[in-house]
């Protein structure tokens, strides 16, 4: 006889399968979506650095195409417009030395659908740094991946190490897993660091030697602060590896949704690009022409993009080098951020001061900074430390805010003015909320100091 909740639930109108129980919402778009609700209902001036994305603005130049673009209104090819394959293939080579044609580039409506494709379609499990990213474990897991952290040390900025690798990978098969594939990211988020060409040499050579390979997130390349270089490991390692960027942070326009991989040149590399062309023809069917046609004109030549772009690397690494000058003088740990709009302080040294406030975990603290100082952050948690863990990720491109504005136009404008300031080099350095920022978290650390 069936039972009678047995019996229910097979009435059910409605009910989530296996995969979606417990799938909770990515914690950067979650925490994007709560600090949009607090503000409406709290006047009291909050510090979002929870959420990371440019909103820079746009480039004439792309608004233009776009709206130029606007009458392909029909469905394009799967893989990306040829048009913008080469346009891509030809500023890899261009911009950084990288050997590649237009048959190896694939198009996709954000780096992350062609992450979630690469981690569905290629075979055994994957290597994650701990910390990294917050969506590529959740993205593994969804593909029925295992995900096998590999440790890094905050001392060493979260370098990855060969050895580490190596062991890592003889304990795993040891536990009966299959690590295939390293996901790499430099710049990177969390940490804000950056492999030097030893290190990038370094795991290319190992990832070579063990037939791993290498996915490697380049979304934050072309905002390298200035003083270590991005090299990619596809420049040595050209058949293992599959280089991943996109338009959102380059260029302002992470809600245009436009990714590429470029995949190696061999016949493997073929049979991928087919396998997420066929993933692709049936769940995204293409990348949005119109923004494919504008995206085309982001990869060609143009002195007024390119200047553009290294401004708005010059502007993030301003304010995020600002604010790790504010985290070392007060006494948090801080790596020195290389790339990117991300800080990942650490709060170990206030552990007891933080105990008494009843705070023992990292997601503790970003409770209690949202609650008693205003500051959202996302924790080490999300990126996949130990929840003891006091680190936090902070992202520093909300303090890209240029003071007394009233309207979008009038931020837009003040926004080029220092646009153009930047790159001439007299920049007045007039953000008030960074100062605010930097304000409130001598205040927070004041308060802690106290309390020890
Ligand atoms: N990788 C990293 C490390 C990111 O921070 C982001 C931004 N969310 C992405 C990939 C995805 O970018 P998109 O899907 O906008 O191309
Ligand atoms: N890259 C951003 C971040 O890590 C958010 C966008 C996203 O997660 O898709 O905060």
């Amino acid at each position: 006889m069936e039972s009678d909740h047995k019996k229910r639930k097979k009435n059910q109108p409605l009910s989530l399968g296996i995969t979606a129980q417990g799938l909770p919402l990515s914690a950067t778009l979650a925490i994007d979506e709560l600090i949009a609700k607090k503000k409406q209902t709290n006047d009291e001036r909050l510090l979002h650095m929870g959420f990371g994305e440019s909103s820079l603005p746009l480039h004439p130049a792309l608004r233009k195409a776009l709206s130029d673009a606007a009458t392909y209104t029909r469905y394009g090819p799967v893989r990306g417009i040829l048009e913008l394959r080469q346009a891509i293939a030809s500023y890899l080579g261009r911009t950084r030395g990288i050997t590649c044609e237009s048959q190896q580039v694939v198009i996709g409506p954000g780096s992350k659908a062609l992450i979630y494709a690469l981690l569905r379609l290629l075979e055994g499990d994957v290597l994650l740094p701990s910390p990294s990213w917050v969506s590529y474990a959740p993205i593994a897991r969804l593909g029925g991946k295992r995900v096998i952290p590999v440790q890094t040390d905050p001392e060493d900025h979260h370098t990855l190490r060969a050895e580490v690798l190596a062991e890592t990978v003889r304990l795993a098969k040891k536990d009966g897993a299959n690590p295939r594939m390293l996901i790499i990211n430099s710049p990177d988020n969390p940490t804000g660091g950056m492999f030097d060409e030893e290190d990038v040499k370094a795991i290319a050579e190992w990832a070579r030697s063990e037939g791993i390979t290498l996915i490697s997130d380049e979304i934050y390349a072309e905002l390298a602060h200035g003083w270590r270089k991005h090299v990619s490991p596809f420049q040595f390692y050209p058949e293992g590896t599959i280089l991943l960027a996109g338009l959102s942070k380059t260029f302002s326009a992470g809600g245009w949704r436009l990714g590429y991989a470029v995949l190696p040149a061999t016949e493997t590399g073929e049979k991928v690009i087919n396998a997420i062309r066929a993933l692709g023809s049936e769940v995204w069917s293409t990348t949005a022409t119109p923004i494919q046609k504008a995206a085309v004109e982001a990869y060609s030549p143009n002195k007024s993009i390119e200047k553009y772009v290294k401004a708005s690397a010059k502007i993030f690494g301003y304010t995020t080098e600002e604010l790790y000058k504010t985290y070392i003088d007060v006494g948090i740990l801080c790596a020195r951020p290389a790339g990117g709009f991300y800080l990942y302080p650490d709060f170990e040294p206030f552990r007891k001061a933080l105990e008494k406030e009843g705070v023992r975990s990292g997601k503790e603290l970003s409770t209690y900074l949202l609650e008693k100082w205003n500051i959202a952050a996302l924790p080490a948690s999300a990126f996949g430390e130990e929840d003891a863990v006091l680190r936090l990720r902070t992202s520093t491109n909300t303090l890209v805010e240029p003071g007394n504005v009233h309207t979008p136009q009038e931020r837009e404008k003040a926004l080029w003015r220092i646009l153009d300031e930047v790159l001439e080099d007299n920049f007045d350095h007039d953000f008030p909320i960074l100062s605010f920022a930097k304000e409130r978290w001598t205040k927070v650390i004041k308060h802690l100091t106290n309390k020890r």
